[in-house]
């Protein structure tokens, strides 16, 4: 068995785990495998191995990768800056990391231009972390009002990434944090605004996600092993 599919079968078998554990179903856990800086032949080992759905953090990534790498959801789960929208608007399945009504506005213009309608998460600085992107919970009603009104985009749920403790307690409230939210949300019944996923969790804490409620979990290291950025 390969390296890629050992840790896959070990990622998959924690999923269902944690998933069974709070009696939730596994088939209601997205695994995305996350593959900034690896290269696409072991991308398309991951797909070949039954890997359906790969995140990448960076617009230039997913343009150098994506005439090689075999049929796969992407995921853009990184920062987006308003002038490269353009470059992913028709490769990407979800973007993970709306947070501010002007790039959904962007993005809402260049997936008219494509006839799609983009489906995009909220990315929510639960943790209030200062070096991090995203919107802090008390702007997320607001912010879902003003993109409701945006034709070609539809907001389809929420995101955060945990800060990087070990400290389960933080995790856990980080996690819940997104979930109350997102059910706050969900009870306003913004029109054409759906509460439908929560993507938050990743190789150090995929679990504790999915025990709160996690549709969606970003897992890289823990299956292909430790980044290398020099290259
Ligand atoms: C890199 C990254 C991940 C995956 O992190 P691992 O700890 O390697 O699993 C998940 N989400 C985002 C937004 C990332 O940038």
């Amino acid at each position: 068995m390969s390296y890629i599919e050992n840790n896959l079968n070990e990622v998959r078998t924690r999923i269902a785990e944690a998933a069974r554990n709070c009696g939730r179903q596994t088939k209601d856990v997205t695994l995305i495998a996350v593959t900034k800086t690896y290269g696409v032949d072991v991308i398309n080992e991951a797909i070949d191995l039954g890997v359906t759905d790969i995140g990448e953090n960076r617009v230039q990534e997913i343009m150098e990768k994506y005439e090689s790498v075999k049929p796969v959801r992407w995921h853009l789960i990184g920062h987006l800056q308003k002038n490269k929208v353009k470059y992913i608007i028709d490769k990407v399945e979800l973007i993970h990391s709306v947070d501010s009504f002007e790039l959904a506005r962007e993005i809402d213009k260049h997936a008219k231009k494509h006839d799609k309608i983009q489906k995009i998460l909220l990315e929510v600085n639960v943790s209030g972390e200062e070096s991090k992107f995203g919107i802090r919970p008390q702007e997320c009603e607001e912010l879902c009002r003003n993109i409701s009104e945006l034709e070609n985009v539809k907001i389809e749920g929420l995101m955060t990434i945990a800060p990087f403790v070990e400290d389960e307690k933080i995790l856990e409230a980080v996690f819940e944090g997104l979930k109350k939210l997102s059910e706050d949300i969900s009870a306003k019944g913004i029109k054409n605004v759906d509460m439908n996923h929560l993507s938050m969790g990743m190789t150090n804490d995929f679990q504790l996600a999915i025990a709160k409620g996690a549709t969606m979990v970003r897992v890289g290291t823990g299956i292909f092993g430790k980044r290398d950025y020099t290259k």
